[in-house]
């Protein structure tokens, strides 16, 4: 997986590769799925929801510049597999899930692999976590309509925020780096990510 998908597309940052190479992705991925948990695709993981390619966490976990201090931020715990690697990259990880059955299951995988910097909350994280920022790094795994307003807020300056922003069917990861003088915003690839519902995100279920 790493050297397939993710050194050969340009992955560089070894702190990520080598994280990547060591966490039992299968622990997260359902016991239906578990022979695929290691191919170049997303899977279901139950509530109509996935855990995303090997590739996406790794440019967008890439895209944090982690140093290995940071507070950050994930919305859309999904599986706990994301938020696992960002807990050997970072100092501690807040990660917020809608879906309370997922949070539950991501929070015991969590514990069993080790994960202890990491806490997992229920509700809806289009707005963030006010009480506990500013963040060093936010990392959202679901699509939003817009760059929430409430995400530029929180985030420390120097930090940054990584979101797929678009309609469901198109959509790009953008990178933005909060300044003094701003947020300067890249674009890095178009992807397809499951909606961010919420308050700042899309209205709908
Ligand atoms: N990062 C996950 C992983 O490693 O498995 C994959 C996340 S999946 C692509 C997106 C997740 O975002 C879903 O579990 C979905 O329920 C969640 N989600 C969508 N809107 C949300 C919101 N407003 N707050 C928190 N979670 C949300």
């Amino acid at each position: 997986m790493v050297q397939y998908q993710l050194v050969n597309r340009g992955i560089y940052d070894e702190r990520v590769l080598k994280v990547m190479s060591e966490i039992p992705r299968h622990e997260f991925v359902p016991e239906l799925y578990r022979h695929a948990a290691y191919d170049d695709c997303p899977l279901p993981i139950g509530e109509g929801q996935t855990i995303s390619q090997p590739y996406m966490v790794a440019i967008m976990t890439q895209c944090l510049e982690l140093k290995g201090k940071e507070k950050v931020l994930e919305i859309g715990t999904g599986s706990g597999y994301q938020a696992a690697v960002l807990s050997r990259l970072a100092g501690h990880v807040y990660t917020i899930e809608r879906h309370e059955a997922l949070a539950l299951k991501a929070k015991l995988v969590l514990q069993e692999t080790g994960c202890n910097n990491v806490d997992v909350i229920t509700g809806d994280g289009s707005l963030g976590l006010p009480d506990k920022a500013p963040f060093q790094g936010i990392i959202v795994t679901a699509c939003a309509p817009h760059i929430p307003k409430s995400l530029i807020d929180q985030l420390e300056i120097d930090g940054r925020l990584i979101i797929p922003i678009g309609n469901p069917y198109n959509q790009v990861l953008h990178q933005l780096v909060k300044s003094e003088k701003g947020v300067g915003d890249r674009d890095i690839l178009e992807c397809t990510f499951v909606p961010l519902i919420g308050k700042e995100g899309w209205k709908m279920e």
